[in-house]
């Protein structure tokens, strides 16, 4: 589908050659945005991967971005990440402080003991709803350490030897077997560490460029 775009996807890709890191893997980079806000939109507010543009959007996306290898973007992403979600969180959370108050006490994260409006809570619950996904939140981010501890443990891509250091967010679990696949073990943040560890003893450790040739054997950047 789309060939047209493929190819100038790919011209351009050449065209900058190299990575910021010096990567010159270019068939294998990914259109990395200097602001995520500026991503283009449809009418309707939906965001639209770079890939999934139209050349006439494709051109106009150019100048908002560059393009990075795997590695470089993920990290990039990851920091973004961390930052924006507990950013937002923080700021709605002095927003409930500011408002009109009223008898309840929050009892969460942010607030600790703080008569905050009702209206900033969920009918019985205690805490307030920023300290509430701040729990949420929190609890994701354990899960996530838990799997980033396993993968520095595991060492290295099973493929190309490359070792797991704080790039951890560039490796991915392969299931070695995809037919006793429960889900990927990405997904699994919400689940007990007990059902990651079963999931993760089905799979083995691959650099997400090597994942991805394993997953696209055919893949010369036209297929
Ligand atoms: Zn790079
Ligand atoms: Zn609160
Ligand atoms: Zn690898």
């Amino acid at each position: 589908m789309h060939t047209k775009e493929k190819l100038f996807r790919i011209l351009c890709k050449q065209k900058q050659g190299k990575c910021e890191c010096g990567n010159a893997n270019y068939l294998f980079f990914e259109f990395a945005h200097y602001n995520r806000l500026t991503k283009y939109r449809t009418r309707n507010g939906k965001i639209i991967g770079f890939n999934r543009l139209h050349l006439k959007q494709m051109k106009n996306e150019l100048g908002k971005g560059r393009f990075l290898c795997k590695l470089c973007h993920r990290m990039e992403t990851t920091k973004e990440y961390e930052n924006t979600s507990l950013d937002a969180l923080e700021r709605h959370a002095n927003l409930a402080k500011t408002a009109e108050l009223g008898s309840k006490i929050c009892t969460g994260y942010f607030h600790s003991g703080t008569a905050l409006s009702p209206r900033e809570f969920y009918n019985n619950h205690s805490r307030c709803k920023n300290c509430y996904y701040y729990d949420i939140y929190r609890r994701v981010r354990n899960k996530r350490d838990y799997i980033n501890n396993i993968k520095i443990e595991l060492g290295m891509c099973q493929f190309c030897s490359l070792p797991v250091r704080d790039n951890y967010t560039y490796f991915e679990f392969d299931h070695i077997d995809p037919t006793n696949k429960f889900k990927k073990v990405s997904e699994l943040h919400k689940y007990k560490t007990s059902t990651i560890d079963i999931e993760i003893k089905k799979c083995q450790l691959l650099c997400a460029d090597c994942h991805f040739k394993k997953t696209h054997p055919h893949f010369c950047g036209l297929s």
